[in-house]
């Protein structure tokens, strides 16, 4: 499965849950989606089609994204992100908890507004990295406002990483076609398995 097909398959409407998504698990090994800056390029392009909020706040941070030459800076924010975020969804930090962790982070953020077809959206000044970061950090305020915070879910797979919004509470799977079938298919031939097995007892 190539890197654009993870990345659309697995696509939150949230950018700060798309961007953890881009670590992923196959086999037992950890893959990263972000390896070069090419790659995160093309993550943004993508992100920004997400909704008109992402595509202008994505577009002021236009020539940083073009003079991009290591991703060390943000891997090392997309870890950060996750253990923030593991921490809330494992129970040892509050929603109030995470809510003052954001306020802090945001503490030297500077905000200006664009209107979008007379919709106000909110556009940190900082055109470079602080830029991005506040972008995700906004986006995970976004999550707390709409309260699918607490809709936070990981993939009923055990040795998958992502984790997406249960708006209903009955999904299980980051996508049907990642974790999903798999998890079908596994179901099936361990059901075919023990079949034979039983028809073979019964030959004897
Ligand atoms: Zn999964």
């Amino acid at each position: 499965m190539c890197f654009s097909t993870i990345i659309t398959m697995t696509m939150n409407q949230w950018s700060c849950l798309n961007f953890l998504n881009t670590t992923i698990v196959r086999n037992n090994k950890k893959i990263d989606l972000l390896c070069t800056p090419e790659e995160f390029k093309i993550w943004m392009t993508n992100e920004a089609q997400l909704n008109d909020a992402v595509t202008i706040q994505f577009s002021y941070l236009q020539s940083w994204i073009d003079s991009l030459n290591m991703l060390k800076e943000i891997t090392n924010y997309r870890t950060e992100l996750a253990e923030k975020l593991a921490a809330f969804m494992n129970g040892v930090i509050s929603k109030e908890m995470l809510k003052e962790r954001i306020e802090t982070d945001l503490q030297q953020a500077a905000f200006i507004l664009h209107f979008f077809k007379n919709k106000k959206i909110i556009v940190p000044t900082e055109t470079h990295f602080e830029g991005f970061k506040s972008v995700i950090l906004l986006h995970l305020y976004g999550l707390i406002e709409t309260n699918d915070i607490e809709k936070l879910c990981h993939c009923a797979n055990p040795d998958c990483i992502l984790v997406f919004i249960n708006k209903t509470g009955k999904r299980k799977w980051c996508s049907m076609k990642i974790c999903g079938n798999r998890h079908k298919v596994e179901r099936f031939s361990k059901k075919s398995t023990s079949k034979k097995q039983g028809d073979d007892i019964h030959k004897t």
